[in-house]
């Protein structure tokens, strides 16, 4: 799926998710000019390479729950198509990811890097080809979950696994199994 590096993704998106980590935050601009990262502007556009760089940096110095975070954060500024946001259950949302990704990333092509499937009332298999991080995703997930539907973290599981599938094990794409109650 080499079509990601075509994909933009604004400053003030980054911005935006780098700042939730509020009064904290001059850590990551540190780490940032050590690496000669330069100064992330508001109106410029950066590459997905680039964005896989920022969050493998804030990896390698913090740690993966960090990125967990991260993927959090991404799901409070994460915009989601208006016309659906009477999502009753988990599994009306997910399926239009690919939709969504649309209106928070510049792509030229259209976005097919999600797959959905209900495997009963309160499970679901959500399968992602992105680039981006397990961890990263994985807090993405449970943000989805905790900010749509008020599912908190003791009334989910988010299992991954090299069974599932996942990409730093070989396969093409990461595999989630979400269940809630
Ligand atoms: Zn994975």
């Amino acid at each position: 799926m080499g079509e990601h590096s075509e994909d933009w993704i604004s400053g003030k998106f980054i911005l935006s998710i780098l700042e939730e980590f509020g009064e904290h935050i001059d850590w990551i601009w540190e780490i940032f000019k050590r690496n000669h990262i330069p100064v992330i502007e508001k109106n410029k556009n950066y590459s997905i390479p680039f964005c896989l760089q920022l969050i493998d940096l804030l990896k390698e110095h913090s740690g993966p729950n960090t990125i967990f975070k991260l993927g959090y954060e991404t799901a409070k500024i994460y915009k989601i198509p208006m016309e659906y946001n009477q999502f009753k259950t988990p599994h009306e949302i997910f399926p239009f990811f690919n939709l969504a990704y649309t209106l928070n990333v510049q792509s030229d092509s259209n976005p097919n890097y999600y797959h959905y499937e209900v495997i009963n009332t309160k499970t679901g298999l959500f399968r992602s080809h992105t680039p981006f991080h397990c961890e990263f995703e994985k807090g993405f997930i449970y943000g989805i979950l905790n900010l749509y539907f008020a599912i908190d973290y003791q009334n989910h599981s988010i299992e991954h696994s090299p069974q599932l599938a996942c990409r730093n094990f070989g396969n093409l794409y990461c595999n989630y199994l979400i269940s809630w109650n």
